[in-house]
């Protein structure tokens, strides 16, 4: 039973679809589009999903070269710190003066304020600062009986720091052993003149501070950012630790890498798209890849990602190590905490940005769907209008041979019974007249005998244009029998229509028509004459408004018409003979 009325249904709305083939075509492709769309959508969110995971695979990979990077260099500090309190322990003193005759010369100046070990090209310069520019500097103190001591394990350790290897990837970093003492070895070299102002920033800086006994008592190392020595606008990654002889602080090892070399491990690392930092778990950051622009030295986490990302703060991603954080603006966080350090690499990227990156991968894909889909409506629709139009066409010429007469084009008699019924009603609506004509044609047999049948058809036709031309656009002429015409006229009183039918009669008595050519020569008038009778009759004079009722009153009178000579009209029933005179009159 609902089977039945769902299939009522879907036939109804069938039909009414049909009957608009072009939009019918429109919908079904934009629900094609619609669909694919949605497909799109979907293979566009697991494509996204995909993405992120190889963004997250990329990272870990990043990550762990970082990582690696760092615990190098943790490693190699600790090697040098234990290579250095070795060093310090078994060059113990007391010595008078060096045994060694460079060392010796040096020694000569020790109480300058810089006096320098000579040493091969390319090796860690060694200096030394005198005991006037060691005073006041918390964590210095000249000891003249350690000084030779010194000065063979400051030597020792320019040899060890200056084949520092090289890291892959390539990383500028920089050694420096500070001892406590006032001796200063640094590779790559400094320049003689600048060693007083580095010694003075040494001193005041964190990593040189932090690492006095009372700051770290636990010796441990440290990892700190610092702008850069030189007053860059740069920052440094320092990685420190303090050395001891004896439980007495002896000075500070430490290596620095520079903050363009992180940045430029991380573009070079980066996908295009992603903004890449590597910060601490202050939210300090250290240095940054992809499209975040390079870190100015302050520059904090939540003063470069977007208002939605403020109170996400380092300490917090630290804590829980690594993961994916998504904010309601789609932008999202991946991060991951650097190996062990309180080192945090994040990545950012906008909602755009990812967009940016399907698309690449996309566009292709998209653009040859929508333009072979549109190919493809364009070429439908065409084809469906096309047809259409043919459709069109075939059923005008279809209804207009149902209902015009072939060989005069006038409306045919259920043309004339229609156009009736209409005007019959507006008649009923609003009492207004509503007359018809009959119109025969005199003597036609005579004409047809005389002439030939084609003239006697070039005589019907030229009647058909004599009524088309004469009468309103409102009226309706039509041929209803051979060679008999009616015609309807609206809003027409039997008067009007009386004069309508004198003028019809006049104009067809003046209007000859040419004989059809193969008439034969020997005719005498070139032209056929002719003349009609016709019949009126008003509906309201018959108290009646069915056409047949009409259309008999209007015969009656042009019978009436033919009896009283023909080539004239009657419109009323007064002249109406007796039958036998019509039919004497009748040849
Ligand atoms: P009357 O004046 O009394 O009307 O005389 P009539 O000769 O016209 O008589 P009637 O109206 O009865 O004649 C009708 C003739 O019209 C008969 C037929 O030969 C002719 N006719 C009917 N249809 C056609 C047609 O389509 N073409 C031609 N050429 N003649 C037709
Ligand atoms: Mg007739
Ligand atoms: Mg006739």
């Amino acid at each position: 039973m609902h089977a039945h009325r769902l299939s009522i249904i879907v036939e109804h709305l069938w039909n009414r679809a049909i009957r608009r083939p072009q939009q019918l075509v429109v919908f079904c492709f934009g629900v094609t589009v619609l669909l694919l769309g949605l497909i799109a959508v979907r293979g566009m969110i697991l494509l996204r999903d995909h993405e992120m995971q190889s963004l997250q695979q990329t990272q870990q990979l990043r990550v762990a070269g970082i990582s690696q990077l760092l615990s190098a260099e943790s490693e190699r500090l600790i090697f040098l710190r234990n290579y250095t309190e070795h060093l310090l322990a078994i060059q113990k003193g007391p010595y008078a003066v060096p045994s060694d005759g460079h060392l010796q010369a040096a020694y000569a100046h020790r109480d300058e304020p810089v006096w320098e070990l000579p040493v091969p090209e390319g090796d860690a310069v060694l200096y030394g600062v005198g005991p006037a520019q060691l005073q006041g500097l918390q964590g210095f103190e000249r000891r003249d009986g350690d000084l030779v001591a010194g000065l063979y394990v400051a030597r020792a350790l320019g040899y060890l720091i200056s084949t520092d290897p090289p890291t892959a990837p390539a990383i500028e970093r920089k050694l420096t052993y500070i001892s406590s003492n006032g001796f200063f070895v640094a590779h790559p070299p400094v320049s003689r003149q600048d060693v007083p102002a580095i010694m003075q920033r040494i001193a005041r800086s964190a990593y040189f501070r932090n690492n006095l006994p009372q700051a770290n008592p636990s010796r441990e190392m440290r990892w700190s950012l610092l702008p850069a020595e030189d007053g860059r606008d740069d920052m440094y990654l320092t990685l420190s630790v303090p050395l001891y002889l004896d439980e007495q602080f002896r000075g500070v090892a430490v290596v620095e890498i520079s903050q363009d070399s992180l940045d430029n491990y991380l573009i070079a690392s980066t996908h295009t798209g992603v903004r890449s930092f590597l910060m601490d778990a202050e939210g300090n950051l250290l240095a940054s890849g992809g499209s975040g622009g390079s870190v100015k030295p302050g520059a904090q986490f939540s003063s470069v990602v977007p208002p939605a990302w403020r109170d996400t703060t380092a300490r917090q991603l630290l804590s829980r190590g690594a993961g994916t954080l998504r904010s309601p603006d789609g932008s999202r966080l991946l991060f991951q905490r650097v190996g062990d350090t309180k080192l945090l690499l994040v990545d950012y990227f906008s909602a755009s940005d990812l967009l940016e990156v399907f698309m690449s991968q996309m566009s292709v894909l998209f653009g040859a769907s929508i333009v072979s889909l549109a190919l493809l409506l364009w070429a439908t629709l065409k084809a469906v209008s096309e047809l259409f139009a043919h459709y069109l066409e075939r059923g005008e010429a279809l209804r207009e041979l149902a209902e015009t007469d072939p060989l005069t084009g006038l409306a045919n008699r259920r043309v004339f019974e229609s156009r009736f019924a209409i005007e019959r009603n507006h008649r009923r609506r609003d009492d207004s007249a509503l007359s018809v004509l009959m119109i025969d044609i005199d003597r036609f047999k005579q004409i047809n005998d005389q002439w030939g049948h084609a003239s006697g058809d070039r005589v019907l036709k030229t009647v058909a244009s004599v009524l088309r031309e004469t009468l309103r656009t409102i009226d309706v002429p039509a041929r209803i029998g051979g060679e008999e015409f009616a015609v309807l006229l609206p809003k027409t009183g039997i008067a009007e229509a009386r004069q309508v039918a004198e003028r019809l009669r006049e104009v067809l008595a003046q209007t000859p028509c040419e004989p059809a050519s193969e008439t034969s020569p020997a005719s005498p008038a070139p032209r056929i004459s002719f003349t009609v009778s016709i019949g009126a009759a008003e509906a309201r004079m018959e108290s009646c408004d069915e056409l047949d009722a009409l259309l008999m009153a209007a015969d009656r009178r042009l019978y009436a018409a033919k009896a009283n000579g023909r080539n004239r009209v009657v419109s009323d029933d007064s002249v109406v003979d007796d039958p036998r005179q019509l039919t004497q009159t009748t040849p």
